[in-house]
Order: C-alpha cells, then structure tokens, then sequence
C-alpha cells in the first residue's frame, strides 16, 4: 500500500452555453494539463465528462471548468458523482451520444475574433480574404445549425470536406480550431458568389470579387465615375 495513489472516477455534467464555443477541446486540454484520465463528449443535454485521477485533482478540475471556461461559453451548472474507475489512461473527446433528450442552448453568431480577422487580412495567409474563416472563439454557430448536439453533421457544413490543412488544424489540441466545428477555408468551404440580374451591373460581376460587386451595388460610386465607366466602356 502507498505506492498506489488514492484515484476516483467521476461523471460531471456541465449545463449551459457550451456547445459550439470550444467546450471539448477546452475541457480536454485542461484534463490533459492536470493529467486525468477520462472523456468528454456533447449531448442533447449539453456537455458530459468522465474523469479519473486524484480526488484533490479532481475538484481542481471542476473548479476550473467554470472559472477558465472559454469567452463565449457560459456556464449555468455542473455536477458531479461518483462512478465505478475504468480502465485506460489518457483524455480523449468522444464521439457524440445521441438521443438523451432534453433542451439546451443553441450558441449565438459570434463576430469574427481578431485572430482571424489578421488572417484574412494578411496576404501571406492562406485565409487571405476569406469571408468565412472562424475558429472556436468565432463564427457562425446559429445560423449553420440545424439540430443538436453541435457537430459538424448537424451544420450547413457537413457537405464540405476539410481539406488537409483544415483537417491537421480541426484535430491539433494546440490550435484554437481544435474541434471548431465550421472550420473551413477557400480551398475547402463555401464560397462567396453574386448572380447579376440587371444588365447595368454585369460588369461588376465579371470583373471584381463578389463582395466587391455587391458593395458597388449597394454604394454606387459617384455619378461622374459611373459616367466615365460606360464611356470606357464603350
Ligand atoms: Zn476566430
Ligand atoms: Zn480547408
């Protein structure tokens, strides 16, 4: 006796805004930095985990999966039992459980975050100029959704393959796109595009970015600069 540590198991649950705001991979990264065994996993309740270590660890973990909870998460209760110890070291994010019933918090839209917003606006990033690029800290989450729990199969996104790039960059702990559920890039999301019904702005389709077309439309420039337009163009 005493070479063996003094471990429990216990089955937490975490009520509130916390799916689609980068719960998992938070709980995960703190699980793996406190060295606990266990899972976590999203439900039609909300978050589920199973950690195992050191009961002293254990309420640290717990204490912290509210006060270090992501920005947009927002955290209503968690509760904790104790349950039977299983085997196996290591954390890891389940696979979603479905069919537990209930209600939870869709998350809102969240404005993109300054990280990507100096990606998009970088030349030298391959997210140059791509209007969707978010991460667990921003992005579309309403508006993709179209059931729960939030995952990637229940969003507008689940016709879009990621890319290598994305994909290295959906299962990296250390990135903030770690499990970010509308995680995509020109190469592999939706793009942009304009149909141009009137003939007055077919020029602009053809020959700007759709956003650029669009903005034209919607802010035409000044009378004398459409003028010298068509004259040019003619
Ligand atoms: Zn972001
Ligand atoms: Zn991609």
């Amino acid at each position: 006796m005493g070479i063996v540590a003094n471990t429990e198991r216990w089955a937490i649950r975490i009520h509130g805004t916390v799916q689609g705001v980068g719960f998992r991979p938070f709980v995960f990264r703190l699980a793996t930095r406190l060295k606990l065994a266990g899972e976590v996993g999203n439900d039609e309740l909300g978050v589920w985990c199973e950690a195992q270590g050191p009961a002293k660890v254990l309420a640290e973990f717990v204490r912290r999966l509210e006060t270090d909870s992501p920005p947009l998460a927002r955290v209503q209760s968690i509760t904790t039992r104790p349950i039977e110890e299983v085997g196996g070291p290591g954390f890891e994010i389940a696979a979603t459980k479905r069919g537990a019933g209930g209600l939870m918090a869709i998350p809102p839209d969240v404005s993109t975050c300054a990280a990507c917003m100096s990606e998009v606006l970088d030349p030298a990033d391959r997210r140059f100029g791509y209007p969707f690029t978010c991460c667990t800290d921003c992005g579309p989450r309403y508006t993709v959704v179209r059931e729960l729990p939030y995952d990637r199969e229940a969003t507008s996104l689940a016709d879009f393959a990621m890319c290598e790039y994305c994909q290295a960059e959906y299962g990296d702990p250390a990135g903030r796109r770690f499990h970010a559920q509308a995680n995509c890039c020109a190469d592999c999301g939706p793009a942009l595009g304009i149909s141009v019904v009137s003939s007055e702005f077919a020029h602009m389709a053809s020959a700007r970015a759709p956003l650029d077309a669009a903005i034209e439309m919607i802010f035409p420039p000044s009378p004398q600069s459409i003028s010298s337009t068509r004259m040019s163009s003619h």
